[in-house]
């Protein structure tokens, strides 16, 4: 019978979703999903030094804000729980005494002093297994003393550890390289290094999916396995995430972490759909893809042992995807909170606002630069009434914007379609093509060479008063 496919992910609560971790999270979700097999969360807490409050609720918020369910794991349960390594604590010890039962690992007393004072082996200090050759009675007496002690993985001596990784294929190691790691720390909780192995075979993953930085411990973790007479699980490391081809993204930087992105006002499922992209591509040409057909089309051929540079253009340009295909009242909903941060906070229609930036940027916070110059009009360039095209110019703009002011000021109702006639009307009159007086108006009643929306667009916003003002001020300039 084939296995069903369980895979998990076991994020350490750090205070933030890195980038990385959220790939691998994507990828076991995607790998089981596509297999029709289970996700499983699980929270690796056992390092008390480095709780962070509220930590684990960043972990589970991001999950479902990415909309990656998880089978089984904290809140939901599932039998094999609990999914909180803290809550299982007293699992381990007793598997660290089988261990020690079989010769396949042993008390070690020594302290700090001893630890220290040993002697470099090939640049490295390896402990010496000096308490693996403690008699019986030895061990007992320091235990009944009360001695402060960890447990250590008996590692063999010579031969080598091989096994199959999904992605980097055949791994071999030495095993005189082997440390003899600790599974048991002195404060009876494990180390990630014994902890991973019990949790999984405990609950009974099938796939184990996680970054590249395991790929050569993970011998050690086989010879657990063979140890406890337990089946292995399959094993497929992820290259890392780089920012450029020799540094990580960091934390530090600003640019590793799903809150970071969400900052700079990227979309989840943009950011969801590109990290997808980064180490695995799709069969097809399109690399815009949603969760449902990622689900669909995630497959392990697609994924890259080499690792992958974050390329925050690309990001922008998939983003900028995303925002132009949002229904218009999702864009308000998300657009609001940024436009409630900008110059214009509170002032005119937000809805006309939206319009005129939806298709024009790539992340949320280009919203504010786009609409600033609402509330910021001061003197500006002359050579921003030239267009080649157009054939306007300065020189244009001083002939024309009386007329404007004129027509403009005389209209008794505000709204676009009385604008758009009046000015369409002096085209008219004066015989001239449209961009003749479209082009020096915008410009002039925004200061900008480039504007979201035209002339008409822009006036309306602005008002009536504001537009013949500005007008007035920008022939001014123009003296
Ligand atoms: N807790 C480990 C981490 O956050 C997980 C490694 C694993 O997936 O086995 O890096």
């Amino acid at each position: 019978m084939i296995k069903e496919i369980r895979t998990r992910f076991a994020p350490s609560p750090t205070g933030y979703m890195h980038i990385g971790n959220l790939r691998t999270a994507l990828y076991a979700y995607l790998y089981a999903k596509s297999n029709n097999g289970k996700f499983i969360l699980r929270i690796e807490d056992t390092d008390a030094e480095r709780y962070v409050e509220g930590a684990v609720e960043i972990i589970l918020s991001t999950l479902k804000k990415v909309g990656m369910d998880y089978d089984e794991g904290p809140i939901v349960g599932g039998p094999y729980g609990p999914y909180v390594q803290s809550q299982r604590k007293n699992e381990y010890m007793k598997y660290a005494l089988q261990l020690v039962e079989k010769g396949e690992a042993y008390y070690c007393f020594c302290d700090k002093e001893r630890l220290e004072n040993l002697p470099d082996v090939n640049g490295a200090r390896k402990y010496d297994k000096h308490c693996l050759h403690l008699s019986k009675e030895e061990i007992k007496a320091k235990l009944d003393a009360g001695v402060p002690f960890v447990i250590r993985q008996n590692m063999p001596a010579e031969g080598k550890t091989k096994y199959h990784d999904m992605v980097f294929g055949d791994i071999e190691i030495d095993n005189s390289e082997l440390e003899d790691n600790i599974l048991i720390k002195s404060d009876g909780m494990p180390t990630y290094n014994f902890a991973n192995v019990i949790d999984d075979h405990l609950m009974n993953i099938t796939v184990v999916i996680r970054g590249q930085e395991y790929l050569s411990s993970t011998p050690k973790y086989n010879l657990l396995y063979k140890a406890f007479g337990w089946e292995q699980p399959l094993y497929m490391h992820l290259p890392p995430i780089m920012k450029d081809a020799q540094h990580k993204l960091s934390k530090r930087n600003g640019d590793a972490s799903f809150e970071d992105l969400l900052k700079k006002g990227f979309l989840t499922e943009a950011i969801v759909n590109y990290i997808a992209l980064l180490g695995w591509s799709p069969k097809g040409n399109e690399e815009k893809l949603s969760m449902q057909e990622l689900k669909e089309t995630f497959s392990i051929e697609g994924i890259s042992k080499s690792q992958s540079i974050f390329d925050e253009q690309k990001l922008r340009w998939l983003n900028g995807r995303y925002i132009k295909e949002l229904p218009f009242d999702q864009f308000v909903k998300l657009a609001t909170p940024y436009l409630d941060q900008s110059k214009v906070a509170g002032k005119y229609d937000y809805a006309k606002l939206c319009k005129l930036v939806q298709s024009r940027i790539d992340t949320l916070s280009d919203i504010a630069g786009l609409v600033d110059f609402l509330e910021e009009f001061d003197k500006f360039d002359g050579e921003l009434y030239f267009n080649k095209k157009l054939k306007t110019d300065a020189a244009v703009a001083k002939r024309v914007l009386p007329h404007v002011i004129q027509k403009l000021s005389a209209l008794t109702q505000w709204d676009e379609t009385s604008i758009h006639d009046a000015l369409i009307g002096l085209v008219a009159e004066l015989e001239v093509k449209n961009g003749i007086v479209l082009w020096p108006t915008r410009v002039a009643i925004s200061g900008k060479a480039s504007t979201p929306g035209g002339a008409t667009e822009l006036a309306d916003l602005l008002g009536k008063e504001e537009t013949l003002r500005r007008l007035d001020f920008a022939i001014g300039l123009l003296q």
